[in-house]
């Protein structure tokens, strides 16, 4: 089969997802191993009938409902590349806005001491090390499958400045107070029907889901967080699109100053941010 007939192929199967064209691309690239540009250069190539068979495995995989990101083991984010497996959380392009806000903190020319906390794939702190050097960063996570996701793509981008961690929150062996903490916990209720749609099905549970109103990572994150903060320091938080007001409020209760909200590219609000002045 040549390769504009086995994208069409794939195309025509994946009915259900609003970018079949965009998937079935993806997916042959992987398989070939070359860039989308490839496909359009040379459309009439024929596919080996080893690239074949495992095309159609992917094909059918993705009928299935597993996210491309899991097919092809990765992600963009932040123009990096990034490794990904079902024992992470998929990068999201709102966490990107996370990330920019927190380097509008971070200045680029002293150092600076950064904790993130549930790193998943390492997509915030290594977006944020490849931007600021002299910063020192904590990545920590409670599952050692992802922390080892993470300290690969760290390593594959060259990153010294992150010190990874296998830890629940704050319970660190070393904790030390820094100057900014950062977190995508999981905020979703547990009840969310979305859960049982597309491809957070098969995303880790632990990643996505935080007790009956998708606060209880939160909470502890914002009670926390305040104990390990130098003065000035700030706390920045993902969290769910209605769950703004009630972190304004947890940032409002436990004290901390200059609190508010950013919103998502779909202007919902997303990120909540406070920060502790003694
Ligand atoms: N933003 C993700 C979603 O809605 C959830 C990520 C998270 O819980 N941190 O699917």
């Amino acid at each position: 089969m040549q390769i504009a007939n086995a994208i069409k192929y794939a195309q025509q199967q994946f009915v259900k997802s609003d970018s079949a064209r965009l998937d079935a691309e993806v997916l042959i690239c992987s398989v070939l191993k070359c860039e989308r540009i490839h496909l359009y250069t040379y459309p009439e190539k024929r596919l080996s009938n080893t690239d074949l068979s495992s095309f159609k495995k992917l094909i059918k995989l993705r009928i299935e409902g597993h996210p491309i990101a899991h097919l092809i083991q990765k992600r963009e984010f932040w123009s990096l590349d990034l490794k990904v497996t079902i024992d992470t959380l998929i990068p999201r392009p709102e966490t990107e806005i996370l990330v920019e806000a927190a380097l509008d903190l971070i200045p680029k020319e002293l150092p600076h001491s950064i904790l993130e906390l549930g790193t998943g794939t390492g997509a915030i702190s290594i977006a944020i090390a490849s931007s600021r050097n002299l910063a020192r960063i904590t990545a920590t996570d409670i599952k050692k499958a992802a922390l080892d996701v993470a300290i690969s793509n760290a390593k594959s981008y060259q990153l010294s400045n992150i010190n990874f961690e296998n830890a629940n929150w704050f319970d660190m062996k070393d904790i030390s107070t820094y100057d900014l903490i950062i977190s995508n916990p999981p905020y979703i209720c547990i009840d969310d029907p979305h859960l049982g749609q597309g491809d957070v099905r098969f995303e880790p549970e632990s990643a996505l889901v935080s007790g009956k109103e998708g606060l209880d990572d939160l909470r502890i994150i914002i009670t926390g967080a305040k104990n390990y903060l130098n003065n000035n320091g700030w706390l920045l938080v993902e969290h769910g699109h209605q769950q703004g007001k009630t972190i304004k409020q947890l940032l409002k209760n436990n004290n901390y100053s200059t609190i508010s909200t950013l919103k998502d590219y779909s202007n919902l609000d997303r990120i909540g941010i406070g920060q502790w002045v003694l």
